[in-house]
């Protein structure tokens, strides 16, 4: 596996690969890699030729209170598994070399960024989109692979790729899951081992949508209500939103389907986690 750290370096090797003819995945990450990423690099190996994936914390994309200098790193480790998982190239630039000085110019979201993670967190969806959009034109990926997990960003990007007519696919990979149900993410990792049991109440919570629809439950105020009342028994879990929306924009819905995207974000302790889930699917 080859590191890449500059963008002359970058498109060089994205030049080799095209010459070769080869289709190129890209897996865009801000690293601390868990098997969550590395199913976004099986799903890419399944669909190009190569996989190079990007690790960079973006400091765009943290408010400035957020947890942008604390956010867990490890880079030998990332190394390691990437290239055991068969990523061919990683990009990983510095700061500098993303946002050299006077670059301000930012990719604005439309209105799904308005809602549910983009309320909670200002400016978070246009540092993403800013990022993704660099990452796409250095590399003119023929695919990209992000996480269900992240379903507003996965929705918002793909809002992007349409209305700036990128020429690429995108795969959004379903959430890879502790055996208990908890999500995978790389902020797990701030989660003591108390905290890291009751984490597992989200995606409790979720399941528990997921039943009542099963259980004919039709009205989202009701699905609702059963996933908070779930939420509710863990008095040291702050819920910031629990959404129930159509998967196109977020948008809210009064009655729901089988497609209907139940989502959530709370605290545990002062850990900041989300988590989602189809409907029609539950937690797998
Ligand atoms: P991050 O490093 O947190 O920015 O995540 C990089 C990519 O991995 C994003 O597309 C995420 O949606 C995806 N991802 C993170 N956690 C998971 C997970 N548990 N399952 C599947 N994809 C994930």
């Amino acid at each position: 596996m080859i590191e890449l750290t500059s963008i002359p370096d970058l498109k060089g090797w994205v030049r080799s690969r095209r010459r070769e003819g080869r289709r190129i995945g890209l897996v865009p990450t801000m690293g601390f890699l868990h098997e969550g990423h590395l199913a976004l690099v099986d799903e890419a190996k399944r669909r190009a030729d190569v996989v190079l994936m990007t690790i960079f914390v973006n400091p765009l994309q943290f408010g400035p209170t957020e947890d942008l200098s604390r956010y867990p790193r490890d880079l030998a480790r990332d190394r390691r598994l990437a290239s055991s998982r068969g990523v061919e190239a990683i990009f990983v630039p510095s700061e500098a070399v993303m946002y050299p000085p006077g670059s301000e110019i930012r990719v604005i979201p439309g209105r799904s960024a308005d809602r549910w993670e983009g309320a909670a967190r200002p400016g978070h969806f246009a540092g993403v989109l800013t990022v993704v959009a660099k990452l796409f034109h250095l590399v003119e990926p023929d695919v990209a692979c992000f996480g269900r997990k992240d379903v507003q960003q996965a929705v918002l990007i793909r809002q992007m790729v349409r209305d700036l007519d990128w020429p690429l696919e995108l795969a959004v990979v379903p959430t890879v899951r502790e055996p208990d149900g908890l999500a995978l993410s790389s902020r797990n990792a701030y989660l003591d081992p108390e905290q890291r049991k009751r984490a597992v109440a989200l995606s409790g919570a979720l399941q528990e949508a997921h039943v009542a629809w099963r259980g004919g439950e039709r009205s989202a105020k009701a699905i609702e209500e059963r996933a908070r009342r779930y939420l509710d028994a863990y008095p040291d879990i702050q819920v910031e939103y629990l959404a129930v929306a159509e998967p196109e924009a977020l948008e809210p819905v009064q009655e729901v389907q089988a497609t209907t995207v139940v989502a959530v974000a709370a605290r545990v302790g002062l850990t900041r986690l989300i988590d989602n889930v189809v409907l029609g699917e539950g937690v797998a």
